[in-house]
């Protein structure tokens, strides 16, 4: 098992946990695109990485929740937010490019975090 810490001593890594929102003084998290009680759903952890450029760049696994791509977005919530917008399509221009509507629209926090062989994860 490996160990998440947010000092220097490891391997440099991306984290994805669940986003967390404050709705009306509760915490919840946005999972499938509908707000859910943090009470009600485990969190996750998603390790990605290692990270040897910018850590933006670092490419994520497939979202838990339904296997779609997890991409950048953060219009309106803080940054590092990041949100399953389902499988890539053809924009006109021949680059791949996600509908804003695609997706199951879970939403999580990207964080940059040291990994520590032989720990825990915590
Ligand atoms: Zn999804």
């Amino acid at each position: 098992m490996n160990r998440i810490e947010n000092n220097r001593d490891g391997l440099r890594t991306v984290i994805l946990r669940r986003l967390d929102l404050q709705v009306d003084g509760t915490l919840q998290y946005v999972v499938r695109g509908e707000y859910i009680d943090a009470d009600d759903i485990a969190d996750t952890e998603i390790i990605a990485g290692p990270v040897v450029t910018t850590w933006w760049d670092v490419p994520l696994p497939p979202c838990p929740d339904c296997g779609g791509d997890i991409i950048w977005y953060e219009a309106s919530y803080v940054p590092g937010t990041r949100k399953c917008m389902g499988a890539a399509i053809t924009a006109h221009d021949g680059m791949p490019a996600h509908n804003p509507d695609g997706g199951c629209g879970s939403m999580f926090s990207a964080e940059v975090c040291y990994m520590i062989e032989g720990g825990e994860t915590k």
